[in-house]
């Protein structure tokens, strides 16, 4: 992904980079380029403009003050802002101060959330923790058993719907899946819930319900990086409906365009935790503003 976004910027910086003068003009035309080729990504639209008048400004007055070697400047400027628009520096997951952690996955369907409980769960497992992942999507018929699926690959338990706790009832499995951390003294617990295929009144107050069932220490919005321009409604949806801390972009390793998906820390204010690059429970990082940065900018 961003593979031509990376090729149009690095292109534009060739005039400039090296060169011991830079006038208004090799500014506006570098600018200019790069706008260009965040818009045709997919990038959102404020998001490009705020990006193009920080770099404007800024690279505007680096020029006045005759710094040295401006055009490596300009290549730096740019950087800063795109680490900027991509949420700045990484923070770590809010965790409980009386475990266990509670984190929610929320989104639309097939953006990857059953298949990132189990990446979170093993991913947790790795920094120590003892994850619990809890099957609160009973809306795709298939759902929990996939769940299943996953903890085992991830090696961690599942609690699923069973007589008793909460059969048919995602909110009352959610609970009963907390009550079971807790009496097992598990430290962490992911939530899986359930998304449908456009954003719609009934999911979104399932949501809500499950939301204040766990009272969750972080809620991961899940976002297909592949949906293009939808991507930036559907957070925004998410924004305002159940809320989130924190987004976890998926499908990374496709080749759309994806630019929407960078808009999304700027358009939200909310943070990208983490990048989820596949399907396999491996395919799973913390994401880095500024790493993304770079390999955009290589
Ligand atoms: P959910 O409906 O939000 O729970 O989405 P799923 O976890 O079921 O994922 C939907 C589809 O996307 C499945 O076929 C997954 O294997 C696939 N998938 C999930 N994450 C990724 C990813 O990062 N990359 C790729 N290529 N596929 C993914």
């Amino acid at each position: 992904m961003f593979a031509n976004l990376s090729d149009r910027i690095t292109a534009s910086f060739k005039q400039v980079r090296g060169k011991g003068r830079l006038s208004e003009a090799d500014i506006d035309a570098t600018v200019s380029e790069i706008r260009r080729a965040l818009l045709e990504a997919d990038v959102a639209l404020p998001v490009v403009r705020q990006f193009t008048a920080n770099v404007r400004q800024q690279a505007k007055e680096a020029v006045a003050s005759q710094a040295l070697n401006p055009g490596q400047q300009l290549i730096k400027i740019v950087n800063d802002e795109l680490v900027e628009i991509l949420g700045g520096a990484a923070r770590d997951l809010h965790l409980a101060k009386n475990p266990p952690t509670v984190i929610m996955l929320a989104g639309l369907q097939g953006a990857g959330k059953t298949t990132l409980a189990g990446k979170l769960g093993r991913w947790l497992r790795e920094q120590g923790h003892t994850p619990l992942l809890v099957a609160s999507d009973l809306q795709r018929p298939n759902a929990v058993n996939q769940l299943q699926i996953v903890g085992e690959r991830a090696g961690v338990p599942v609690w699923a719907p069973e007589p008793g706790n909460g059969v048919g009832d995602p909110v009352q499995v959610a609970r009963t899946g907390l009550a079971h951390a807790q009496d097992k003294q598990y430290s962490a617990v992911v939530v899986d819930t359930a998304g449908r295929l456009g954003v719609d009144t009934e999911m979104m107050q399932q949501a809500i319900d499950i939301r204040d069932a766990v009272d969750p220490h972080e809620i991961l919005f899940v976002l297909d990086a592949m949906i293009g321009q939808d991507a930036v409604h559907t957070a925004e949806a998410f924004r305002d409906g159940v809320g989130f801390t924190g987004v976890v972009l998926s499908k990374l390793d496709g080749d759309a365009r994806g630019g929407a998906a960078l808009s999304v820390a700027t358009v939200t204010g909310q943070p990208v935790l983490f990048a989820s690059t596949g399907e396999k429970v491996t395919d799973f990082e913390r994401f880095h503003a500024d790493r993304m940065a770079s390999r955009i900018l290589d």
